[in-house]
């Protein structure tokens, strides 16, 4: 059985007991969370929120993409989110490549050059890059000033937040 298809399964039970059909769309907490993809990180988990508290919203690295930011700025402006938070990780796979290497790799690859993705985002210290995000929430022209922007970095071998300052 694919993984997919086990998911699946569990799904049919999920549904059966569904007790959140009632939870309203703009998040709770007014809270928006750029994260990391890797799947050491249970964003819900680490920070005590529960369905419909939060937007959490994940990439490769927690990083303020062009879409990251659409989404940011959805969040606040049509769902009412007035705070964001950015987590990035130690031991993070974005740690591991750097951008040139990688593209070298996929065209040699697959012998095709191509637009999209034009970055990689690829990072070499973990705190340095979560100021970088910082910077680019805070200084975008739609994000309003009063709005905290505040970076963490997770241990994944403690489960705990540090504050990057920015
Ligand atoms: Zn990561």
């Amino acid at each position: 059985m694919s993984v997919i298809d086990e998911v699946l399964k569990y799904n049919e039970g999920y549904a059966r007991s569904f007790a959140l059909a009632e939870l309203p769309m703009p998040p709770g907490r007014k809270l928006a969370v750029i994260a990391c993809m890797d799947a050491r990180l249970t964003v819900e988990e680490m920070l005590g929120l529960k369905t419909g508290d939060a937007h959490i919203i994940r990439n490769a690295g927690g990083i303020v993409t062009e879409d990251a930011l659409r989404s940011l700025i959805i969040s606040h402006y049509m769902l009412g989110t007035q705070e964001f938070m950015i987590i990035n990780h130690t031991d993070c796979g974005m740690l591991t490549f750097k951008d040139e290497e990688l593209l070298a790799k996929l065209q040699k690859e697959t012998g095709t050059a191509t637009v999209t993705p034009s970055h990689f985002h690829a990072f070499s210290e973990v705190e340095k890059n979560v100021r970088q995000q910082i910077q680019k929430v805070k200084l975008h022209p739609w994000i309003p000033k009063h709005v905290p922007v505040r970076g963490f970095v997770y241990d994944v071998k403690t489960g705990r937040l540090t504050e990057v300052s920015a």
